[in-house]
């Protein structure tokens, strides 16, 4: 509900014609559906690691922000139960209906004998002493496709959890035809159905190579964003996996040390669980960690330097998995899931971490028999219990207190910007989260080595003759880089500038804008003008915002330049005021 905003938005000539619009430039690259290696493709910025800006660590400072859905069981997920031991199945048609049709090429070591025959009746009852293994059936990174996932598994009476990214649900309910993401109804639909939707970071980064701030930023503002559509937000899943085995361990303890404060009650990796033996073993239940929940890897990862992984992983790869983990004792298994198809070989699909719907629905039609007998071999059969990742910790203890207990943790916001110091640039050289507005036949843009902090900063040089106002301002978009508020707080919005010492000092201003609930951007409120300090120093210039209206969900602000003349600028922050 749009109240006008506390001060009047200030039209202004340089200001493109539909404000909402020009996030395409600067918006960060989304991995197309059909990319390859979209999820774990070792990140680019391994070697930019800037120093965290100080004093911007978790936000302890804002309680509960919205926990509108705090009220709502964690238990509530109908996951599905493994049969009772005594239960009549010697009829049920196939315990493992996929080991007869799947071709042995498919079969990598950890399978079960390639020649395994079709699996006799299942003895009955399975012995009491047989292992269950709990599995997970998780889904990464908010693709659409993964709506059809969810069917395939409700129709086999199956849950499974679904890691988000906050900004993609919001990119899609923004613009439904563009984008190959879930959308927000998407993700409430899921839960509504029993599913569990967890997050995954704004931006999907690799959270050892980002500033402390920012680290905070991804993991918090994410789920403060995701509880506050209503989503339940109670697992969470590490962008690239491998947290603990970054080469800088106490950066990997940070990250982890941010999940377990962050209101999650579990995080999964996406490793651990070793098909070679049972050392580690798979995840037990209560897990050893909760935030650092074992897996094998992702389903149909390419290797390393090959665009898919030959032969692909298909249900009976992911069986053989389960039959090594009962081999191990039983235990948890997360299976993860990122893209799927009718046909993943297709030239079109995406090489890696692609799974044929076919084969989930084999995979579902397996784990909902309930048990599995591999080789037909009556000693070694075990039970399948199906759960999504918050119902499969549900109520366990670990050290005498509960997890995952049915109270909703809050979810504090957290403010900030993305790329703060402008460290980081796209593929493409550009500089990640900076939205440049204003080009005229005399406005030249760059980006800059020379820096306040860390190795860059941006640069808007205006020609004599002036022609238009210009500005560099932080990227318009959904969360990625805008900094999200609360409704009714003001914020201070700052940055540094340094003015060419050579040129004129030019006129500037600090401009404001604001993201409403139907995901339009709107001008907002602009500062005075001033005239640049200083010429030759870095200059700060803030500017505290009115109370954000009612139905705000960001802000974004940059500096606009309003006469002939060079600025460089750096070091953004938006902090709350109050
Ligand atoms: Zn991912």
């Amino acid at each position: 509900m749009g109240t006008a905003p506390a001060a009047p938005a200030s039209p202004n000539a340089s200001e493109a014609p539909n404000p909402t619009l020009p996030i395409a430039p600067t918006s960060r690259p989304e991995p197309p559906s059909a990319a390859p290696s979209p999820a774990e493709a070792p990140p680019s910025i391994a070697d930019k690691r800037p120093e965290p800006p100080a004093g911007d660590t978790p936000a302890a400072d804002t309680p509960a922000a919205d926990t509108s859905a705090a009220d709502t069981p964690a238990a509530d997920t109908p996951a599905a139960e493994p049969p009772a031991a005594e239960s009549p199945s010697a009829d049920s048609p196939g315990a493992d209906t996929t080991a007869a049709d799947t071709p042995a090429a498919d079969t990598p070591a950890a399978e079960p004998p390639a020649a395994e025959p079709p699996a006799a009746e299942p003895p009955d009852p399975v012995p009491s002493d047989a292992p269950t293994v709990t599995v997970s059936l998780t889904f990464d990174d908010t693709y659409q496709e993964q709506r059809e996932a969810a069917a395939i598994l409700e129709a086999h009476g199956l849950r499974g959890t679904f890691y988000v990214n906050s900004p993609r649900l919001h990119r899609s309910s923004a613009r439904p035809s563009e984008n190959a993401y879930l959308s927000i109804a998407d993700a409430l639909g899921l839960q509504e159905r029993g599913h569990d939707v967890g997050g995954h970071t704004l931006t999907h980064a690799s959270l050892t190579d980002v500033p402390e701030s920012e680290r905070v930023r991804e993991i918090l503002g994410d789920r403060a964003q995701l509880t506050r559509l209503g989503l339940q937000a109670r697992s969470f899943a590490y962008p690239y996996g491998h947290v603990e085995s970054d080469p800088d361990r106490s950066l990997g303890r940070r990250v982890l040390d941010i999940a377990r404060g962050s209101g999650y009650t579990s995080a999964r990796d996406t490793n651990g669980f070793s098909l070679e033996g049972c050392d580690p073993g798979p995840e037990s239940l209560p897990p050893t960690d909760p935030f650092l929940l074992r897996s094998v890897r992702s389903v149909n990862e390419p290797p390393e330097g090959a665009e898919r992984l030959v032969p692909p992983d298909t249900a009976a790869t992911l069986l053989g998995w389960l039959d090594h983990a009962a081999d191990c004792g039983g235990g948890w298994l997360p299976l993860v899931f990122h893209h799927l198809r009718d046909d993943c070989s297709a030239p079109d699909g995406p090489a890696g971490y692609c799974f044929d719907f076919a084969e989930l629905d084999r995979l579902g039609a397996s784990l909902a028999s309930g048990m599995r007998c591999p080789g037909a071999d009556a000693a070694r059969c075990y039970r399948i219990r199906v759960a999504s990742v918050t119902a499969a910790i549900a109520g366990s203890e670990i050290d005498g207190s509960e997890i995952g207990g049915s109270e909703l943790a809050s979810a504090p916001e957290v403010p900030g910007v993305g790329n703060p110091s402008l460290e980081r640039t796209f593929d493409s050289g550009e500089t990640e989260c900076i939205q440049r507005t204003g080009a005229s036949a005399t406005t030249v843009f760059s980006r800059s080595t020379l820096a306040r902090t860390g190795a860059a900063s941006e640069r808007l040089a205006i020609a004599a003759p002036f022609q238009a106002a210009a500005e560099l301002g932080i990227s318009r978009d959904y969360g990625e880089c805008a900094s999200f508020v609360s409704a009714g707080r003001a914020y201070d919005l700052s940055l540094f500038y340094r003015a060419a010492p050579e040129a004129a000092a030019p006129r500037l201003r600090i401009a404001t804008y604001r993201l409403t609930s139907d995901y339009t951007w709107l001008p907002w409120a602009t500062g005075a003008a001033f005239s640049a300090q200083s010429p030759g120093s870095w200059v700060r210039v803030s500017f505290t915002t009115a109370a954000v209206p009612e139905g705000t969900i960001a802000v974004s602000f940059g500096l606009r330049q309003e006469s002939a003349g060079t600025i460089n600028v750096d070091d953004f922050d938006a902090a709350a005021a109050d």
